[in-house]
């Protein structure tokens, strides 16, 4: 089910009439059947922009459509969702049984039929083994999975997931995440799924949808939008460690960052730019720049090191492991690899 967002909005008003726009004029397509993870900073309009396509929210202006149904003013019930939270908001005197089965008694649906439905969601997640327990005797990965079961008990057209994870630690994120992916792979169910976690977000979604200020900044496959972001916001996002940010300008077709020169073959006149370069873009290089490194991190496969660059503190990632903090080395960047942005506006200009 394709998932259309015209001019969304949503303005909230408080007492003092204080106004916050929520989410601010947003046109998006959903495509059938992916996995889409909505990403942002805290307070960017994730979660408002999710209740607005669950019903529970209405829109100040702006219309929602699942496939060529016009759903804005349809109540939440009747739209046909799966909702997940955070905090899965299991029922604690039912068994994992009565839970998944809950929202099929409001539906007519026969006990038979119900308790088949039932065994096949808890299948599908994995925790059929654990039809008879409470939810206070599972891990919280396996009540995460109780609550995704429930929500696609009611065969949903739309499954909305809201920081799902946010409650596990480390490991069960992980193990998680790919279970979601898996389970929405074989149901091929739209799927929205909401973090502020980059790197989850890229894991899993065949296209994420980057917010701030409740804009859209750039839809697209994670690996695009990392390598290609829109703007200075989208390539600061994504990225850990975060992309090098540093002010410079274009002279004669090569980039400068103060008296240094970090490449060649620019087509575009003379100006000042905002460069951007990600930590893993530099590499060691005998024809490079001169760089002191002031810090050093190894972690795992990764050398980390830092240098000063025109006053501003770079990271590079580097596969040299015989320096020392103190050393100095060579480093060049690759035309390609730099992202030169407006200093006024952000916006990408290569
Ligand atoms: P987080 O990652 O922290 O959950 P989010 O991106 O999901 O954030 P939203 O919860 O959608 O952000 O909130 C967007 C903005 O709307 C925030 O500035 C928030 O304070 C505001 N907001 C949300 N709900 C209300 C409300 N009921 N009344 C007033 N303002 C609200």
């Amino acid at each position: 089910m394709e998932i259309r967002l015209e001019n969304l909005t949503k303005v909230f008003v408080e007492k003092k009439q204080k106004e916050t726009i929520a989410v601010n004029d947003m046109t998006l397509t959903i495509p059938s059947g992916k996995l889409i993870g909505l990403l942002g900073p805290s307070g960017c309009g994730k979660s408002t922009t999710l209740f607005m396509i669950s019903g529970l929210l209405k829109p100040t202006s702006g219309k929602i459509f699942f496939g060529n149904d016009d759903v804005t003013k349809l109540a939440a019930e009747k739209r046909g969702i799966g909702l997940v939270f955070q905090n899965y908001a299991l029922y604690p005197h039912m068994t994992v049984q009565q839970n998944i089965m809950f929202p099929l008694e409001n539906l007519n649906v026969k006990r038979d039929e119900a308790i088949e439905r039932t065994y096949d969601m808890a299948k599908l997640v994995g925790i059929e083994e654990l039809l008879d327990r409470k939810p206070g005797q599972l891990s919280g990965g396996q009540q995460q999975r109780v609550a995704i079961a429930r929500a696609l008990v009611k065969k949903p057209r739309v499954l909305l997931l809201d920081e799902p994870l946010s409650n596990l630690d480390a490991r069960l994120r992980l193990q998680t995440r790919e279970e979601i992916k898996r389970i929405q792979r074989e149901t091929g169910i739209t799927t929205i799924f909401v973090t502020h976690d980059q790197e989850e977000a890229m894991s899993i979604s065949d296209e994420i949808v980057v917010m701030n200020y409740g804009v859209t900044q750039q839809m697209g496959e994670p690996q695009k939008v990392y390598t290609n972001p829109d703007n200075l916001f989208v390539s600061k996002f994504l990225g850990n460690p975060p992309i090098n940010i540093l002010e410079g300008r274009i002279s004669k077709g090569k980039l400068f960052a103060g008296e240094i020169e970090l490449a060649d073959g620019f087509d575009m006149e003379n100006r000042n730019v905002t460069i951007g370069i990600r930590p893993e873009d530099f590499k060691v290089d005998a024809n490079g720049f001169e760089a002191k490194i002031t810090y050093m991190e190894c972690i795992g496969r990764d050398t980390t090191i830092r240098f000063p660059l025109n006053e501003s503190s770079m990271r590079a990632l580097i596969d040299s492991e015989s320096l020392v903090e103190s050393d100095k080395i060579n480093l060049t960047v690759r035309k390609e690899k730099v992202h030169l942005f407006d200093p006024e506006t952000g916006a990408v200009l290569n």
